[in-house]
């Protein structure tokens, strides 16, 4: 295999990782190793608030522990604030971004009675509460302190990421994991998020743009992750597109149930790798637990 492979695990430190992590992890870190390229760990800690230390420290025992190294040293997606804010920039000046000043409560009351739907991940579609604000209004609100988000607006951003790649229809690659395997077109579908928060009101990104700009950055060339994020991969290209940078290949790999058939979850209170590390499994029974084949020596 001659191109390159550079492959990432990226978890949010506000909790601790579970098996759902662990499957994550070194689904990635096994496909790194068996076609000779980077398996890269970066914390996405853009929620400050949320971030704890511990935590971060508590992934690289777990995933030393599992017996995953990875290359180069961690990336934090606290330090890069700036590049996040000269993407939103980008954004701006293509006109895709508007601001919002609205709460989640008025927004979810506003949804219920518009019945506007549920974006893939259960929540409301944004009822464009603040989708026409005058511009002295805006400059008003903003001058007086009141907090905002930026939303993409979705119709826009699809007209000018139209006429930027002429009209090709938006796709991503979603690939099987074998590399004699040619990675299948999945239609993007990025619409079906509404006018998704591309600026959060309390940090200065969001995960989807965060994750893509970083994702380029690190120049990752295969994105490996679970399942539930898959929805989430056509409003990646989206923005992709209109931010001009590479798109990497996709493989959502399956998702762990719990007895109940829910995804595990840190909100769910999914057994950690911790405890389960302290109750006397091993990193080999762990491979078993999430079906994973024992470790290529
Ligand atoms: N930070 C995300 C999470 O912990 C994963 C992002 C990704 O792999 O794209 O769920």
């Amino acid at each position: 295999m001659t191109a390159p492979f550079i492959t990432r695990f990226a978890p949010s430190p506000n909790g601790e990782l579970h098996l759902g992590h662990a499957l994550s992890a070194l689904t990635a870190f096994d496909m790194a190793r068996r076609y000779g390229g980077q398996f890269i760990l970066r914390i996405e800690d853009i929620d400050v608030q949320r971030t704890r230390e511990q935590h971060v420290a508590g992934i690289c025992d777990d995933l030393r522990w599992l017996g995953i190294e990875w290359d180069g040293p961690l990336l934090r997606q606290s330090v890069r604030f700036d590049a996040y804010r000269e993407a939103t920039q980008r954004l701006q000046d293509l006109g895709v971004l508007y601001p919002c000043f609205a709460t989640r409560s008025e927004i979810e009351a506003a949804a219920a009675g518009r019945h506007t739907g549920t974006d893939p991940d259960g929540s409301p579609l944004y009822p464009g509460l603040c989708k026409n604000l005058s511009a002295s209004e805006i400059a008003h609100r903003t001058a007086s302190g009141e907090p905002y988000c930026l939303r993409l607006d979705m119709d826009l951003a699809l007209e000018a990421a139209n006429a930027m790649s002429k009209g090709r229809p938006l796709v991503f690659g979603e690939w099987t994991g074998e590399y004699s395997n040619p990675p299948s077109m999945v239609t993007a579908d990025p619409a079906r998020w509404g006018d998704a928060v591309i600026v959060r009101k309390d940090t200065p990104a969001s995960y989807h743009l965060a994750v893509v700009v970083d994702d380029a950055m690190q120049g990752i060339t295969h994105v490996i992750r679970g399942r539930d994020l898959y929805a989430a991969t056509g409003l990646h290209r989206l923005l992709q597109v209109l931010l001009d940078i590479p798109e990497p290949v996709y493989h959502h790999h399956r998702l762990l149930l719990d007895a109940a058939g829910r995804k595990l979850s840190k909100s769910i209170g999914s057994t950690s790798l911790r405890s389960l590390r302290q109750a006397g499994t091993t990193p080999a029974e762990i491979r078993q637990l999430v079906g994973l084949p024992p470790a290529p020596a």
